[in-house]
């Protein structure tokens, strides 16, 4: 039993459709996958289908950007109510916060004499549903200006780069309460990755499993051995679900292979009673067939 909790398609920054993603992960051998776009739902319909079609399982969920003590952390949200008012509102105003954020990253980009327009900006990514710095790196690979965006990143788009502008991100407190409050399960995504580290240790982990943390991404490429020793030393303490999963974004991103980071079963069994409990109404698809 082969399970990948954390893939993006084209609809966010990842560069296969949600179908073809789907067909990716049934072909890489993978029995469950959870489709995890940036802060939507708006793949879900189109990789449901692929699902149902491939005989794969399909866990639907979303990567929340929200905010915790100054710092960013990713949130994975799976199996809430898509139609919950709640919470799409709120993933709307991040949504919008993003596309804020874009003229003002070209507009640096220009000053340092790379001429990137919104134009070219949406031809580089016509399918996707929410902007992210990742469709900004296309372009500058697009451009010449880099090679691919892993130095689009480390020159220019890292985290209070030079074309780096911020945007709005939900509170993950409240995010938490919206979350489990559509029915959904929340796990904290590469906690001791980039950014959160530094605010995410066991009294903040146990701050967050009182407001409705269901658990952690351990298995994940930005967690050394000792992190991962670590966070799941946290996890067997309080009692959180552990997760491993790839955090594919298709060829944008390497290293990131379909499965080549994966989820026990039992405790995906875990995810699934806790949505049941929390009365999700949005369930798995597909894996009831095997
Ligand atoms: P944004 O969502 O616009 O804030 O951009 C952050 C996203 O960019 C993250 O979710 C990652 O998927 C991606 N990302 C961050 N650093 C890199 C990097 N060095 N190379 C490629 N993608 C990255
Ligand atoms: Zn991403
Ligand atoms: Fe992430
Ligand atoms: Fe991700």
């Amino acid at each position: 039993m082969t399970i990948d909790l954390h893939t993006h398609s084209s609809v966010s920054d990842g560069t296969a459709s949600p179908a073809d993603l789907v067909r990716a992960a049934a072909v890489a051998g993978l029995d469950v996958v959870a489709l995890t776009d940036h802060d939507t739902t708006a793949g879900w319909g189109e990789a449901a289908a692929a699902a149902e079609e491939a005989g794969i399982g399909l866990v639907r969920g979303i990567e929340i950007s929200t905010r915790y003590r100054d710092a960013g952390v990713h949130l994975l949200a799976y199996l809430p109510d898509p139609d919950d008012p709640s919470l799409r509102a709120e993933l709307d105003r991040i949504v919008v916060g993003r596309e804020d954020r874009v003229p003002g990253m070209l507009a640096r980009l220009r000053e340092l004499g790379i001429p990137v327009t919104e134009e070219a900006l949406a031809e580089v990514s016509p399918d996707n549903r929410v902007t992210g710095r990742p469709h900004v790196a296309d372009l500058l690979v697009r451009l010449g200006a880099v090679r691919d965006r892993d130095e689009a990143f480390a020159r220019y788009l890292y985290d209070g780069g030079p074309a780096f502008v911020d945007r709005y991100a939900a509170d993950l407190v409240t995010m938490l309460g919206l979350v489990t409050g559509a029915g959904g399960v929340a796990v904290v995504a590469h906690p001791w990755g980039r950014g959160s580290a530094a605010v995410l240790d066991e009294a903040a982990f146990a701050d967050l499993a009182g407001a409705g943390l269901s658990g952690i991404e351990v298995d994940h490429l930005d967690h050394d051995r000792m992190a991962r020793s670590g966070l799941r030393g946290i996890a067997a303490r309080l009692g959180l679900v552990v997760t491993g999963a790839s955090d594919h974004h298709g060829t944008g991103k390497t290293g990131h292979d379909l499965g080549s980071e994966t989820t026990a079963p039992g405790q995906l069994d875990r995810i699934l009673e806790r949505a049941a409990a929390l009365g999700s109404p949005t369930g798995l698809v597909g894996r009831e067939r095997r």
